[in-house]
């Protein structure tokens, strides 16, 4: 490797995961490069969140970064760690510092059906990762009085709307986004779907949010028309704009085979939706691409707590590596690709297939045997899935 990964550890089940994969299926194979950021809970509040802050910079100087799942604090997991602070969700700072837009696909094996009968092919969620709730701020109210939106403008210019007057006590959420990053979440998306050759849909509120989510349908539709129609239509590939609601409907009644744009919230959930009616999140790929062009790979799911509790009694687990595997693989195949190192890019190929294939001839976490179809399962534990698929990635390099 030419240029170091920015490698962010995690907490609980996927940091054990996390060294075993290390351990297993990269450092035997790869000369690997990495600058570590330890982002799991007890130092990301050691260094009151720096960490964070620092390895996202890092991304943004590096390029392509690794992410482990990581713990956002509640007030119960304040009293468990005894944090100073109820620290922030890493991935909202690392998204609120990169910008962009999260890319997840499930990954498809033979013997794990879709719920979905009709769903032959994925479907991948394109997420906007800026704004709206995500950086929001809210109020609870106690008392009478009047709610207000209001703007000042640098230039002097003020304008208020009232939201509510409440006569008792209530709640009140500001939010927000920026042409900008509305500007860049359309341009990732048609960039991905020329790259994938996928038709991109794209749903919001529009018919009740008039300003606000239609503000989103028309920056896509402008953007689409000046930059990307003609692309479009010399790829045979198609953009259109719908109601979330009829989205919604077309997606359970689709074949698959596109990618869904959805605005932050709307693709935080529908992407486990999705992800579990074809499997399991732990089976769902999830990369964050910046307007800049910088990545950064990780796994949809967390960091299974109770998976870990289980582990630190000294009990069996069976948790599915899977997702934490291709977030590297992913990761490892862009910085081939980016610094022009093709054995890197194959490398990583290679340990994807192993891993599907090692699922495929029947070897797989408990997850995956309680749904799988296939008729001989071996269903085994977290170490032991990880050494099989290392076994089935030793025959691949040596052909
Ligand atoms: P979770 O880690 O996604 O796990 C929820 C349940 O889903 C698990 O208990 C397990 O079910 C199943 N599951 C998820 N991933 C699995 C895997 N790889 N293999 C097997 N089963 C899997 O969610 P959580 O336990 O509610 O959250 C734990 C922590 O993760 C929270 O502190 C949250 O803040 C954090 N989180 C982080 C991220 C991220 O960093 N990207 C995302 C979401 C949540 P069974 O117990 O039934 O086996
Ligand atoms: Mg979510």
């Amino acid at each position: 490797m030419k240029t170091p990964l920015v490698e962010m550890d995690g907490d609980e089940m996927t940091r054990v995961l996390w060294a075993i994969i290390k351990d297993e299926l990269i450092l035997p194979f790869v000369d690997l490069k990495t600058e570590y950021y330890d982002l799991g809970l007890e130092y990301r509040d050691e260094t009151n969140d720096q960490v964070t802050i620092d390895s996202a910079e890092a991304t943004k100087k590096y390029g392509v970064a690794v992410k482990c799942a990581t713990i956002t604090p509640n007030a119960q997991r304040v009293e468990e760690y005894n944090l100073k602070e109820m620290w922030k969700s890493p991935n909202g700072t690392i998204r609120s510092i990169l910008d962009g837009t999260v890319f997840r696909a499930p990954i498809v094996v033979k013997g794990i059906d879709p719920c979905v009968k009709n769903w032959e092919k994925p479907i991948t969620i394109a997420r906007h990762a800026y704004g709206d709730f995500y950086s929001g701020v809210e109020l609870k109210i106690d008392k009478p009085g009047t709610a207000k939106v209001v703007f000042e403008g640098k230039d002097g210019t003020k304008i208020a709307e009232t939201i509510h007057e409440f006569d008792a006590p209530g709640i009140i959420q500001g939010i927000h986004n920026t042409d900008k990053s509305i500007s860049s979440f359309a341009r990732s998306c048609f960039n991905y779907a020329l790259d994938t050759k996928q038709d991109l849909w794209f749903s919001t509120k529009d018919t009740i949010s008039k300003k606000y989510d239609h503000r989103f349908k028309d920056i896509f539709q402008e953007i689409y028309d000046n930059e990307y129609a003609k692309q479009f239509e010399e790829a045979g590939i198609e953009y259109f704009y719908t109601l979330i609601d009829d989205a919604v409907a077309r997606v359970m009644r689709s074949e698959g085979g596109f990618i869904w744009a959805c605005k932050n919230y709307d693709g935080d959930v529908m992407s486990d939706m999705v992800a579990t009616a074809f499997g399991s999140l732990a089976m769902m790929t999830s990369v964050l691409v910046s307007p800049d062009g910088v990545y950064e790979y990780e796994a949809a799911h967390g960091t299974v707590q109770r998976h870990y509790y289980r582990h630190l009694k000294g009990e069996e687990t069976s948790t599915n590596s899977v997702a934490t595997i291709f977030a590297w693989t992913g990761a490892l195949k862009k910085r081939g690709s980016l610094d022009n190192i093709p054995e890197l890019e194959d490398f990583a190929q290679k340990l994807e297939d192993a891993t599907i294939k090692t699922i495929e001839n029947g070897t797989m976490t408990g997850d995956l045997a309680r749904m799988s179809t296939l008729e001989n399962i071996n269903s085994v534990n977290s170490t032991e899935f990880i050494k099989a698929v290392r076994k089935t990635l030793e025959e691949k390099l040596k052909n």
